[in-house]
């Protein structure tokens, strides 16, 4: 099979100076992968056009097709049309193709017609007009020895359009591509990323299957991916020995949500829950009513923040919060069971730390959480000592909250509650 690689320039002062984060790049990636295509590279280039320029005679002697976005506007920062021209030895003229499309995307609106729109229909002599159905830019397309080159505006939803629209089924019909990639993907939690690498049993995946790790803090993604039309069946087999091995640790499977996940277990399980947050301030709230279908298992949410709050609404002993302090394991033992006894719920989870960035002192630093559950089977507490800055300590209590409420109420699918 002949190589068939694909490169991406975007272009805009603003993409290089920290204005605004490049997402035309994984929007084009991410069709051209579905679609079985590689990505070879990106580039970002200024709006200048001898950067462009440039930019292009590289790219088309290494690569062949370059997707280029941006830089197809009426303003005078707009000038990919010049640039390609230069890049490609070709004259600019106004394309009538062109123009009829500018012109009719006016008539169509009502609108009056700027003379600088005129611009956008000054192309490169041997351009092939794209009609851009959501914009007034149309692109264009052009072709360099076996390089094809696909001009895209900027403004992402027009870029996206475009692209799926024009490019695409051109790119399809120069080379059908290799076969979709399939991904399946899980996030596990509770273990580092490589003691999950050091538990896949690599040798007994089916041949062709990858395995790729990602970050999305506190969890660790694990993708499986491979091609080809047995690929269902090898994610099947290669799935079925990851949750052999590291099944409990997986809190979601491609879309799902962990909140999601939660809060349908315990929707399934039949238990209700009220939650009393100390040093996330509702976060583990809002997570779970984020999702669609909370109010099945939630009762109530408090945020019981200072001592106040402990006392009145969780009748924390006020002797308790004098001797042992508000973070502590005795603290969040009586905040669960007052948060108990006044909703009535099957399980009462509450959270008190130390965010940070003050507060935190010897034996009590920053980080240090206490997180105690009230359930028929008694009240347990866990203590904890996380690192990181507030929002990484916010973010891993809520997080260990969610795991212990999964681990529960996967136990209670199991064996029931006594009472
Ligand atoms: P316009 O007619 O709006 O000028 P254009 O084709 O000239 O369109 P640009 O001027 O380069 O495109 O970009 C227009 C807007 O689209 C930018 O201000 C920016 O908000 C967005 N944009 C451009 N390139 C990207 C990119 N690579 N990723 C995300 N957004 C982008
Ligand atoms: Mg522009």
């Amino acid at each position: 099979m002949s190589t068939f690689d694909i490169a991406v320039l975007t272009t805009g002062d603003e993409l290089l100076n920290g204005e605004l984060a490049d997402t035309n790049t994984g929007t084009i990636a991410a069709i051209l992968t579905r679609h079985g295509y590689r990505l070879r590279c990106s580039l970002s280039a200024p709006d200048q056009e001898k950067e462009i320029e440039a930019a292009l005679r590289y790219l088309t002697q290494h690569v062949q097709a370059v997707i280029v976005t941006g830089g197809l506007g009426p303003t005078g920062d707009d000038l990919t049309a010049r640039a390609a021209a230069r890049a490609l030895g070709q004259s600019l003229a106004i394309n009538d193709e062109a123009l009829e499309m500018v012109r009719a995307w006016f008539r169509n609106r009502n609108r009056q017609m700027e003379p600088t729109n005129e611009r956008q229909a000054l192309l490169p002599i041997k351009a092939i007009p794209l009609p851009n159905s959501l914009g007034t830019a149309p692109g264009f397309r052009l072709q360099q020895g076996d390089c094809q080159l696909f001009f895209l505006p900027g403004v992402p939803s027009e870029m996206k359009a475009m692209f799926e629209q024009s490019v695409l089924p051109a790119l399809q019909a120069l080379n059908p591509g290799r076969s979709a990639l399939q991904q399946r993907t899980f996030k596990l939690f509770g273990l580092p990323e490589s003691r999950i690498d050091a538990m896949i049993p690599y040798r007994e995946l089916p041949a062709g299957v990858k395995v790729a790790f990602a970050l999305d803090y506190p969890l660790v993604v694990v993708k499986l991916r491979v091609a080809g039309d047995d690929a269902g069946r090898q994610l099947d087999r290669a799935e079925a020995l990851l949750q052999k091995v590291l099944g409990e640790y997986i809190m979601t499977r491609n879309e799902e949500t962990p909140e999601g996940n939660v809060g349908r277990l315990l929707t399934a399980a039949g238990l209700t829950l009220s939650l009393a947050e100390s040093c996330t301030g509702g976060l583990l709230a809002s997570m779970l009513t984020s999702q669609p279908g909370a109010s099945a298992f939630l009762e109530r949410a408090a945020v019981t923040y200072a001592n106040s709050a402990k006392l009145d609404w969780l009748r924390v002993p006020l002797s308790l919060l004098q001797q042992y302090g508000a973070v502590s394991e005795q603290c969040a033992r009586a905040m669960a069971i007052g948060l108990r006894q006044a909703s009535d719920t099957d399980l009462a989870l509450a959270i008190t730390g130390i965010a940070g960035p003050d507060g935190g002192t010897p034996e009590r630093p920053v980080g240090t959480v206490f997180l105690a559950l009230a359930s028929p089977d008694g009240v347990h507490v866990k203590g904890y000592r996380f690192n990181g800055g507030r929002q990484k300590v916010q973010r891993m209590s809520a997080y260990m909250a969610l795991e212990w409420l999964r681990r529960f109420a996967l136990r209670q699918q199991q064996e029931p509650l006594k009472g």
